[in-house]
């Protein structure tokens, strides 16, 4: 009797099981994002209709995080996947194959950008792997551009409207149930909200001289951002190269150089990492450089002066304004 009961309740089980993993019906609507910056934004425009997913964690690194079995298996009952593309996600680059070939709709928001125009600043992405150690400097990122596109546009606020537009149109036309209606008046909302932020950005940055609108960072990121607002990119720390890569001798010499000659008295570091480096740039060389702070790649934690998009690009406008602006 008590075999038979096992054995009811085990049938009863691997049952409910195969209702709770047969696709769509009675699971409500899933749309995954892999980055926590379009997580905030996904959660803009589908507002309350659709279950959203973010895998990375707050303060985590884009192009290395990862994900647990259970999430990885999550991904491939969603509606729609949604990842920055041109490159950035390398950590999950095999889960997102895997979705692909099983059919799951994929949108890489990063696709539905214009190619940086020639002689903008935004097309010397990283190149993924071990630095090149004989080509170009932390002055010259062109030399060592080769064909990495750079996929940081959340830096510039216009490109991020067009990310809206295609995030709106992709969910409309993969998720089930949704009402197109509602997702297209959030879609305004938000690109209202954009279009708010860009113009603030704007008019907080031309009260920098622009022959100080320099910047000097750990990281390149910045781009979209020095295209949008005039700035021009001196360099980076870590010329070139994934996150994880430390500078060589012969980096720190090139850096300190074009810093003196630049008159630059301030780097501007991510927050999500360690500044362990730049540190050991200003002890080395002995540079008289003030560090600051900037959420460039993550949002951090609910509460932080970076937990969403708007509140992030507010913060580091605030940061480099501050940094930049002459001394009194
Ligand atoms: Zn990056």
């Amino acid at each position: 009797m008590r075999r038979l009961f096992t054995a009811l309740s085990a049938s009863v089980l691997l049952l409910a099981g195969f209702t709770a993993c047969s696709p769509g019906e009675d699971q409500p609507p899933l749309v995954v994002v892999t980055t926590n910056i379009l997580g905030d934004v996904v959660q803009n425009v589908v507002g309350d209709e659709v279950t959203v997913v973010t895998l990375m964690k707050p303060g985590a690194d884009p192009h290395s995080f990862q994900i647990s079995a259970r999430e990885a298996s999550r991904i491939l009952s969603a509606d729609l996947i949604v990842h920055n593309g041109l490159g950035l996600e390398v950590g999950l680059e095999h889960h997102l194959d895997a979705a692909r070939r099983q059919g799951v709709p994929m949108l890489a928001v990063g696709d539905a950008l214009e190619p940086p125009a020639p002689g903008s600043q935004a097309h010397h992405g990283h190149a993924h792997g071990p630095p090149p150690r004989d080509e170009g400097g932390a002055g010259n990122p062109d030399e060592s551009a080769e064909a990495m596109p750079d996929p940081h546009f959340w830096t510039d606020p216009q490109q991020m409207i067009t990310v809206v537009r295609a995030i709106s149109e992709g969910v409309r036309k993969n998720v089930r149930d949704v009402n197109e209606r509602a997702i297209r008046d959030h879609e305004y909302a938000y690109t209202a909200e954009l279009v708010a932020l860009d113009r603030e950005m704007g008019e907080a940055f031309s009260r920098i001289p622009p022959e100080r609108r320099k910047l000097v960072t750990n990281h390149h990121v910045f781009g979209y951002f020095a295209d949008r607002f005039g700035f021009t990119l001196v360099g980076a720390v870590i010329p070139s190269a994934t996150t994880l890569a430390a500078p060589s001798a012969a980096d720190l010499h090139d850096l300190t150089s074009v810093l003196n000659d630049a008159g630059v008295e301030t780097i501007f570091a991510e927050s999500s990492q360690s500044d362990k480096l730049i540190r050991v740039l200003a002890d080395e060389v002995n540079l008289d450089v003030t560090i600051i702070q900037l959420y460039t790649e993550s949002l951090d934690v609910e509460g932080s002066p970076a937990d969403t998009y708007l509140a992030m690009m507010r913060t580091n406008t605030e940061r480099i304004v501050t940094g930049l602006s002459p001394p009194e």
